[in-house]
């Protein structure tokens, strides 16, 4: 319930006293043939990836880099290759629709090959640590949760600025020169590949911020390896049966708690717990429970703003604000589990 613990390489690419991860990836030279087949695309950035890995630790564990040479091609131009590839059976979500994006608007989400953003921000409704953050709405969800706060942006996938990476990209620069702390990619998982291609053209130097319901694919997590700097991570449901039933989500538990052991092992994490009413003990109490036992070096979001949208009046029992004593209880739980970090 004081100053972020866990966030030391973040606020160092922040201070630019580090390189963000993309600005590593992005000069790793590779040769790839962008016609190849995908499984032989993946090859070649699993292999390549040891080599991130390796630079990645050794630059973030001693804090010395002195920059490394422009290559012609580079891992961060695999990844948009592969994500590309990834678009025409699309399984950037555990949902695994397997539709081909480029031939039209066909899955569950509604994203087509083509992403939108309802708008870009400097963002002071963020985290303390993270403000002001430019934010970045995507259009459109893979979750469906009644009670979304930004209904009128992850309904309508295909309202808003139709994104051109190299435009978007000289936003961000404009916006981190502004004094933005970091880019922030709210709602990222659909468009995965608009994503990558955007940050592979930024110039500056920022925290590349993944702003997300973690029900990305493992094909996604590996993209985002050596590419996201922070997750900054709803995890809202302590069982399959609360996830089916608000956000119409399968396989919830499995699937997300994956990534987060995932994202935990290779870089920082902000957990953002919305605490919903009448969901204390199925839901509050299981996820801070496993957090601090799996993933205890998290800065851990407490949060109380729960507030009835969108379809939340068809739903009785979610269909009030948090009482004060669920708030206490909700506190007691953190406290009882010793997690080091909480931010309330
Ligand atoms: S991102 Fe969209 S199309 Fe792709 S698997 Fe998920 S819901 Fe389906």
């Amino acid at each position: 319930m004081g100053y972020p613990k866990f966030l030391n390489n973040y606020f160092k690419v922040e201070n630019c006293e580090l390189p963000a991860r993309f600005k590593i990836t992005g000069r790793i030279p590779v040769e790839f043939d962008p016609d190849a087949s995908i499984e032989e695309l993946w090859d070649i950035h699993d292999s390549e990836m040891e080599t991130c890995r390796t630079i990645i630790n050794d630059v973030y564990s001693y804090g010395c880099y002195s920059g490394m040479p422009q290559t012609d091609l580079s891992l961060l131009d695999l990844k948009v290759a592969i994500a590309d590839k990834m678009l025409e059976n699309c399984n950037f979500c555990e949902r695994r629709c397997g539709v081909n994006r480029k031939e039209g608007i066909l899955g569950y989400c509604r994203v087509g090959e083509l992403s939108r953003y309802a708008s870009e921000i400097m963002h002071r409704g963020e985290e303390p640590e993270l403000v002001p953050s430019h934010a970045i709405f995507l259009a459109g969800c893979v979750f469906s949760c009644v009670y979304c706060q930004n209904w009128d942006i992850s309904t309508h996938p295909t309202n808003g600025t139709v994104i051109d990476p190299g435009n978007v990209a000289e936003i961000i620069d404009l916006r981190r020169a502004q004094g933005a702390s970091n880019v922030n990619f709210v709602t990222p998982t659909p468009h995965t590949h608009t994503i990558l291609k955007i940050i592979n053209e930024i110039s500056v130097n920022t925290p590349v911020i993944w702003n997300s319901n973690m029900y990305h694919s493992s094909e996604v997590w590996k993209l985002l390896e050596g590419v996201v700097d922070l997750y900054l991570a709803d995890f809202r449901y302590g069982n399959d049966g609360c996830a089916e039933a608000y956000s119409n989500v399968k396989d919830y538990l499995r699937v997300v708690q994956r990534n987060f052991e995932t994202a935990y092992q290779h870089t920082e994490i902000i957990l953002r717990q919305l605490v919903l009413p009448g969901h204390l003990e199925c839901c509050t109490r299981p996820i801070v429970e496993w957090t601090a036992t799996h993933i205890p070096k998290v800065r851990f979001n407490l949060m109380f703003q729960y507030t009835p949208h969108y379809k939340a009046g068809e739903y009785m029992e979610i269909n009030r604000y948090l009482t004060l004593n669920e708030r206490e209880r909700a506190v007691q739980i953190v406290r009882e589990a010793g997690l080091e970090d909480v931010l309330v």
